[in-house]
Protein backbone atom coordinates (compact mmCIF):
# COMPACT_ATOMS: atom_id res chain seq x y z
CA UNK A 1 0.00 0.00 0.00
CA UNK A 2 1.56 3.73 -0.94
CA UNK A 3 0.81 6.98 0.21
CA UNK A 4 -2.44 7.80 2.68
CA UNK A 5 -1.74 11.24 3.33
CA UNK A 6 -3.15 13.47 0.21
CA UNK A 7 -1.31 16.53 0.71
CA UNK A 8 1.75 13.56 0.18
CA UNK A 9 0.24 12.75 -2.96
CA UNK A 10 0.76 13.91 -6.90
CA UNK A 11 -2.48 14.50 -8.56
CA UNK A 12 -1.94 11.08 -10.30
CA UNK A 13 -1.63 9.35 -7.13
CA UNK A 14 -5.19 10.68 -6.48
CA UNK A 15 -6.46 9.67 -9.37
CA UNK A 16 -5.12 6.19 -9.20
CA UNK A 17 -6.15 5.98 -5.62
CA UNK A 18 -10.24 7.16 -6.91
CA UNK A 19 -9.41 4.41 -9.85
CA UNK A 20 -9.07 1.84 -7.50
CA UNK A 21 -12.34 2.66 -5.85
CA UNK A 22 -10.54 4.18 -2.51
CA UNK A 23 -12.34 7.05 -0.08
CA UNK A 24 -11.45 9.43 1.52
CA UNK A 25 -11.01 10.45 5.20
CA UNK A 26 -11.25 13.52 6.10
CA UNK A 27 -9.98 15.18 9.27
CA UNK A 28 -11.49 17.68 11.53
CA UNK A 29 -9.93 19.51 14.54
CA UNK A 30 -9.69 22.49 15.98
CA UNK A 31 -7.46 25.18 17.84
CA UNK A 32 -7.73 25.21 21.37
CA UNK A 33 -6.26 25.56 24.19
CA UNK A 34 -4.86 22.39 26.28
CA UNK A 35 -3.90 23.39 29.47
CA UNK A 36 -0.44 24.38 30.07
CA UNK A 37 0.96 20.67 29.08
CA UNK A 38 -0.66 20.22 25.67
CA UNK A 39 -0.28 22.47 22.47
CA UNK A 40 -2.90 24.01 20.59
CA UNK A 41 -3.19 21.44 17.94
CA UNK A 42 -3.71 18.58 20.07
CA UNK A 43 -7.35 18.16 18.54
CA UNK A 44 -6.54 18.29 14.92
CA UNK A 45 -3.15 16.45 15.90
CA UNK A 46 -5.19 13.42 17.36
CA UNK A 47 -7.66 13.50 14.61
CA UNK A 48 -4.84 13.18 11.98
CA UNK A 49 -2.94 10.70 13.59
CA UNK A 50 -6.22 8.59 14.18
CA UNK A 51 -7.62 9.05 10.70
CA UNK A 52 -4.04 7.72 9.03
CA UNK A 53 -4.04 4.66 11.53
CA UNK A 54 -7.60 3.69 10.18
CA UNK A 55 -7.09 4.45 6.60
CA UNK A 56 -4.25 2.12 6.60
CA UNK A 57 -6.53 -0.77 7.56
CA UNK A 58 -9.42 0.43 5.51
CA UNK A 59 -8.59 1.35 1.87
CA UNK A 60 -8.94 5.31 2.58
CA UNK A 61 -6.75 8.21 2.11
CA UNK A 62 -6.62 10.86 4.81
CA UNK A 63 -7.48 14.45 3.24
CA UNK A 64 -5.78 17.62 4.70
CA UNK A 65 -7.02 18.00 8.31
CA UNK A 66 -9.62 20.91 9.04
CA UNK A 67 -7.61 22.42 11.97
CA UNK A 68 -10.21 25.38 13.24
CA UNK A 69 -13.15 24.06 15.02
CA UNK A 70 -16.39 25.70 16.39
CA UNK A 71 -15.88 27.88 19.42
CA UNK A 72 -14.94 26.57 22.58
CA UNK A 73 -17.29 26.25 25.43
CA UNK A 74 -16.83 26.64 29.01
CA UNK A 75 -17.93 22.83 29.74
CA UNK A 76 -16.50 21.50 27.20
CA UNK A 77 -13.09 23.22 25.93
CA UNK A 78 -12.40 25.94 28.53
CA UNK A 79 -14.12 28.67 26.29
CA UNK A 80 -13.31 31.70 24.30
CA UNK A 81 -10.82 33.43 26.60
CA UNK A 82 -7.68 31.73 26.57
CA UNK A 83 -5.32 33.49 23.91
CA UNK A 84 -4.32 30.96 21.07
CA UNK A 85 -8.05 28.90 21.16
CA UNK A 86 -9.00 30.42 17.55
CA UNK A 87 -12.04 29.40 16.58
CA UNK A 88 -14.92 29.78 13.47
CA UNK A 89 -18.27 30.16 13.60
CA UNK A 90 -20.92 27.13 12.83
CA UNK A 91 -21.70 28.37 9.53
CA UNK A 92 -17.97 28.72 8.36
CA UNK A 93 -16.86 25.06 9.55
CA UNK A 94 -20.29 23.88 7.78
CA UNK A 95 -19.48 25.93 4.61
CA UNK A 96 -16.22 24.66 4.70
CA UNK A 97 -16.92 20.86 5.17
CA UNK A 98 -19.31 20.94 2.60
CA UNK A 99 -17.10 22.63 -0.25
CA UNK A 100 -14.07 20.26 0.71
CA UNK A 101 -16.73 17.23 0.43
CA UNK A 102 -18.12 18.44 -2.71
CA UNK A 103 -14.84 18.99 -3.84
CA UNK A 104 -13.88 15.25 -3.24
CA UNK A 105 -16.95 14.10 -4.81
CA UNK A 106 -16.31 15.59 -8.05
CA UNK A 107 -12.87 14.08 -7.79
CA UNK A 108 -14.65 10.94 -8.44
CA UNK A 109 -14.46 10.07 -4.52
CA UNK A 110 -17.74 7.70 -3.64
CA UNK A 111 -16.68 6.46 0.38
CA UNK A 112 -16.28 9.67 1.95
CA UNK A 113 -15.46 9.51 5.85
CA UNK A 114 -16.11 12.63 7.99
CA UNK A 115 -13.52 12.24 11.11
CA UNK A 116 -14.25 14.83 14.30
CA UNK A 117 -11.95 15.18 17.34
CA UNK A 118 -13.39 18.71 18.95
CA UNK A 119 -16.47 18.02 20.69
CA UNK A 120 -17.99 21.44 19.70
CA UNK A 121 -18.16 20.42 16.06
CA UNK A 122 -20.92 17.61 16.67
CA UNK A 123 -23.56 18.54 14.77
CA UNK A 124 -22.33 21.06 12.59
CA UNK A 125 -20.15 18.03 10.71
CA UNK A 126 -23.58 16.15 10.62
CA UNK A 127 -25.20 19.16 8.75
CA UNK A 128 -22.44 20.08 6.29
CA UNK A 129 -23.09 16.52 5.33
CA UNK A 130 -26.91 16.24 5.33
CA UNK A 131 -26.42 19.45 3.31
CA UNK A 132 -23.85 17.67 0.39
CA UNK A 133 -26.09 14.68 0.42
CA UNK A 134 -29.10 16.68 -0.54
CA UNK A 135 -27.60 19.00 -3.03
CA UNK A 136 -25.62 16.38 -4.81
CA UNK A 137 -27.78 13.23 -4.80
CA UNK A 138 -29.48 13.67 -8.20
CA UNK A 139 -25.76 14.15 -9.66
CA UNK A 140 -24.07 11.31 -7.76
CA UNK A 141 -26.54 8.78 -6.14
CA UNK A 142 -23.85 6.44 -5.34
CA UNK A 143 -22.33 9.04 -2.95
CA UNK A 144 -22.20 7.48 0.70
CA UNK A 145 -20.79 9.46 3.61
CA UNK A 146 -19.82 8.27 6.96
CA UNK A 147 -20.28 10.78 9.98
CA UNK A 148 -17.63 9.85 12.92
CA UNK A 149 -18.69 13.11 15.53
CA UNK A 150 -17.33 11.40 18.97
CA UNK A 151 -15.14 8.42 17.92
CA UNK A 152 -13.99 7.81 21.76
CA UNK A 153 -17.45 7.58 23.13
CA UNK A 154 -17.76 3.35 22.86
CA UNK A 155 -15.02 2.20 25.00
CA UNK A 156 -15.63 -0.75 26.87
CA UNK A 157 -16.42 -0.70 31.00
CA UNK A 158 -13.48 -2.26 31.71
CA UNK A 159 -11.43 0.54 29.57
CA UNK A 160 -13.25 3.06 30.76
CA UNK A 161 -12.81 1.81 34.16
CA UNK A 162 -8.94 0.92 33.95
CA UNK A 163 -8.73 4.46 32.25
CA UNK A 164 -10.92 6.69 34.89
CA UNK A 165 -10.44 5.00 37.62
CA UNK A 166 -13.90 5.30 38.84
CA UNK A 167 -13.25 9.34 38.27
CA UNK A 168 -14.76 9.49 34.55
CA UNK A 169 -16.56 13.20 34.53
CA UNK A 170 -18.37 13.13 31.55
CA UNK A 171 -16.75 13.38 27.80
CA UNK A 172 -16.99 17.75 27.85
CA UNK A 173 -15.35 17.95 31.62
CA UNK A 174 -12.66 15.48 30.73
CA UNK A 175 -11.04 18.51 28.44
CA UNK A 176 -6.95 17.85 28.19
CA UNK A 177 -7.76 15.99 31.23
CA UNK A 178 -7.09 12.03 31.91
CA UNK A 179 -7.84 10.83 27.80
CA UNK A 180 -6.80 12.91 26.16
CA UNK A 181 -3.30 14.16 28.01
CA UNK A 182 -2.89 9.64 27.84
CA UNK A 183 -3.82 9.78 23.98
CA UNK A 184 -1.17 12.54 23.67
CA UNK A 185 1.49 10.65 25.79
CA UNK A 186 1.14 7.47 23.68
CA UNK A 187 1.03 9.08 20.14
CA UNK A 188 3.10 12.53 20.85
CA UNK A 189 5.03 12.89 23.75
CA UNK A 190 7.39 14.85 22.42
CA UNK A 191 4.51 17.74 22.83
CA UNK A 192 3.67 16.80 26.03
CA UNK A 193 5.15 18.29 29.07
CA UNK A 194 3.74 16.24 31.67
CA UNK A 195 5.22 18.05 34.66
CA UNK A 196 3.17 20.99 33.96
CA UNK A 197 0.01 18.25 33.89
CA UNK A 198 -2.15 19.35 37.21
CA UNK A 199 -5.83 18.37 38.25
CA UNK A 200 -7.90 21.44 38.09
CA UNK A 201 -11.84 21.93 38.62
CA UNK A 202 -14.10 25.05 38.01
CA UNK A 203 -16.05 26.63 41.12
CA UNK A 204 -18.38 24.54 39.24
CA UNK A 205 -19.83 23.33 36.11
CA UNK A 206 -23.34 24.30 35.41
CA UNK A 207 -25.89 23.28 33.05
CA UNK A 208 -26.55 26.76 31.02
CA UNK A 209 -23.98 28.70 29.34
CA UNK A 210 -23.43 32.33 29.97
CA UNK A 211 -21.57 34.97 28.30
CA UNK A 212 -19.60 36.91 28.40
CA UNK A 213 -18.25 33.91 29.70
CA UNK A 214 -17.49 34.23 33.83
CA UNK A 215 -14.53 33.10 34.88
CA UNK A 216 -16.27 30.62 37.67
CA UNK A 217 -17.13 28.57 35.17
CA UNK A 218 -14.13 27.92 33.51
CA UNK A 219 -10.56 26.43 35.10
CA UNK A 220 -7.93 29.23 35.10
CA UNK A 221 -5.28 26.29 33.61
CA UNK A 222 -7.20 25.20 30.37
CA UNK A 223 -7.37 21.65 32.53
CA UNK A 224 -11.34 21.29 33.27
CA UNK A 225 -10.45 18.07 35.22
CA UNK A 226 -7.55 15.63 36.64
CA UNK A 227 -4.57 15.49 33.89
CA UNK A 228 -2.02 13.85 36.70
CA UNK A 229 -4.35 10.72 36.30
CA UNK A 230 -2.47 10.48 32.68
CA UNK A 231 -0.08 7.87 31.74
CA UNK A 232 1.08 6.61 28.21
CA UNK A 233 0.28 3.20 29.05
CA UNK A 234 -4.05 4.58 29.25
CA UNK A 235 -3.31 5.76 26.15
CA UNK A 236 -2.07 2.98 24.17
CA UNK A 237 -5.06 0.40 25.16
CA UNK A 238 -7.94 3.33 24.64
CA UNK A 239 -6.12 4.36 21.18
CA UNK A 240 -5.64 1.26 20.03
CA UNK A 241 -9.23 0.32 20.91
CA UNK A 242 -10.58 3.54 19.38
CA UNK A 243 -8.65 2.40 16.31
CA UNK A 244 -10.11 -1.00 16.24
CA UNK A 245 -13.74 0.14 16.72
CA UNK A 246 -13.16 2.41 14.19
CA UNK A 247 -11.29 -0.02 11.29
CA UNK A 248 -14.77 -2.62 12.08
CA UNK A 249 -17.06 0.24 11.88
CA UNK A 250 -15.67 1.51 8.31
CA UNK A 251 -14.91 -1.64 6.88
CA UNK A 252 -18.66 -3.18 8.18
CA UNK A 253 -20.58 -0.04 6.83
CA UNK A 254 -18.75 0.44 3.59
CA UNK A 255 -18.87 -3.41 2.56
CA UNK A 256 -22.95 -3.58 3.26
CA UNK A 257 -23.49 -0.36 1.28
CA UNK A 258 -21.81 -2.30 -1.58
CA UNK A 259 -23.68 -5.51 -0.84
CA UNK A 260 -26.49 -3.96 -0.81
CA UNK A 261 -26.48 -2.13 -4.20
ZN1 LIG B 1 -9.14 18.23 22.82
Amino acid sequence: MGKRLMSEMTWMEVRDAVDMGEGVILPIGATEQHGPHMPLCTDALLSEKMALDVAKRSNLIVAPTVCYGFRSRPTTGGGQTFPGTTSVRGSTLTAIIMDVVKEFIRTGFRKIVLFNWHFENTNFIYDAAYNVMEDTKQEYPDVKLLIIETPFSKLKPETMEYVFEGQFPGWGIEHASIFETSVMMYVAPNLVNFSKAKDDQAEYYPFYDMLPIPKRITTESGILWKATLASKEKGEVVWKEICENLVNSVNMEFTRWEKEN
